[in-house]
């Protein structure tokens, strides 16, 4: 039956949490990191809130039914999430990373798990013959990040996960963009779907939470014992305020969208404008097959100015997005990833990775569409006019 109804039906449905003794609508926020053991031999669901807690609880079991999977999980934040998914892995196991991952996630890849005997490869991996020449003997999981950070390239999930199911690996996909709202990679054949709820799950630029959602058993088993082992587990009070931002993730992250969508295509033929990535588009190189796994472009887009003068330009004269890092909000965040989210590489690496001086990435709020165009073209003549008096100084 659950699964006939609609998502935004099963998002209110899934965070619903009437308590049996008092009626309140809303899951309580269980403020106890101990709970009394009734009996001196057995003990209780909860002892210890690191262990399990009543408040997450509920919160990982609507994450988990949300993403189609066995069982979820809530992490201090998405990178601690991301980290203990990693711990999955044992010395002397390989991945294969896309080569435009997040920062933090090649930031333990790099410096931290390689300590420990986990080896990497970066790849392409909208390039499956890189994928598969990557893949060794003692590879372990194929890890996907779709669309990604911040050129939105599109990964084919499907394709990924046979890949890895055929070489007896598994498949992690980092969900963030998405959200189960647009695509739901267990469906795909995924094996672990990963999310920094920071972002859209939460929505409100106020919490840092990550979850990760099992499809199998055993994963599931595997992960909760390094869950508790590990500790990286989320806060109650934000375990609560993680429900609450699910409930209206379907209108936000739509109305976003629709957005982004109009905005993707206002910069498309901006002439100051050489290029916009957003999957939503029509020319977009994978735009098709994104269609293909997912059900809407999503509400982040990047796009090119000239350079950084022009980047700089744009956003000393827009008034409405915030200039920040993160993404997923009720405001719209506008970013600078040379500087802010892939500060870490040099500039070859960044032209490698298609991140130009001129690039701006655009988290698209709730604010209406066209008082957000209408900011954009006032941001847009102000680079053209600076563009114009750096001309006429260089007669
Ligand atoms: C922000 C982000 C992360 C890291 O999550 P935190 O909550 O900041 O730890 C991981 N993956 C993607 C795609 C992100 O945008």
């Amino acid at each position: 039956m659950n699964n006939s109804l609609h998502f935004s039906t099963r998002l209110i449905k899934e965070t619903l949490g009437v308590d049996p003794q008092t009626g309140a609508a809303n899951v309580p926020v269980y403020l106890s990191s101990t709970f009394h053991q009734k009996d001196f031999d057995q003990f209780g669901k909860y002892d210890y809130t690191r262990s399990g807690n009543p408040t997450r609880d509920a919160l990982e079991e609507a994450i988990a039914a949300l993403e189609g999977g066995k069982r979820g999980f809530a992490f201090a934040s998405g990178m601690a999430a991301i980290s203990t998914a990693f711990l999955l892995l044992s010395a002397g196991d390989h991945a294969v990373v896309p080569k435009n991952v997040y920062g933090g996630t090649f930031r333990i890849l790099t410096q931290v798990l390689g300590r420990f005997g986990i080896e990497h490869t970066f790849v392409d991996t909208t390039n499956l013959d890189e994928i598969e020449q990557a893949i060794r003997p003692n590879t372990k999981v194929i890890y996907v990040e779709t669309p990604s950070n911040p050129t939105l390239c599109v990964t084919d999930i499907r394709a990924v996960a046979k890949l890895a199911k055929a070489h007896r690996c598994w498949t992690f996909v980092d969900n963030t963009f998405m959200t189960p709202v647009f695509q739901k990679p267990l469906e795909l054949g995924a094996d672990l779907v990963l999310h920094s709820a920071t972002k859209f799950i939460s929505g409100h630029s106020d919490v840092v939470a990550g979850l990760a959602v099992a499809g199998s058993e055993e994963i599931a088993d595997r992960l909760y014992f390094l869950q508790n082992a590990f500790g990286a587990v989320l806060g109650v009070q934000d375990s609560w305020l993680l429900l609450r931002g699910l409930k209206t993730l379907d209108v936000r992250i739509r109305k976003s969208a629709d957005s982004a969508q109009r905005i993707a295509e206002f910069f498309a033929v901006q002439p100051d404008v050489h290029q916009v990535f957003y999957p939503g588009l029509a020319d977009h190189p994978g735009a098709e097959l994104h269609a293909d796994q997912a059900s809407s472009g999503g509400a982040v887009l990047s796009f090119e100015l000239e350079n950084e003068a022009s980047a700089r330009a744009f956003v000393n004269h827009v008034h409405l997005p915030v200039f920040a890092v993160s993404l997923g909000a009720v405001e719209s965040i506008l970013s600078y990833p040379p500087k802010m989210s892939h500060a870490e590489l040099n500039e070859e690496e960044r032209e490698q990775a298609g991140i130009g001086s001129g690039l701006l990435r655009l988290s698209v709020g709730l604010e209406d569409a066209d008082d957000l165009i209408r900011d954009f073209e006032g941001a847009l003549a102000n680079v053209h006019d600076q563009k114009l008096v750096i001309v006429r100084s260089g007669d």
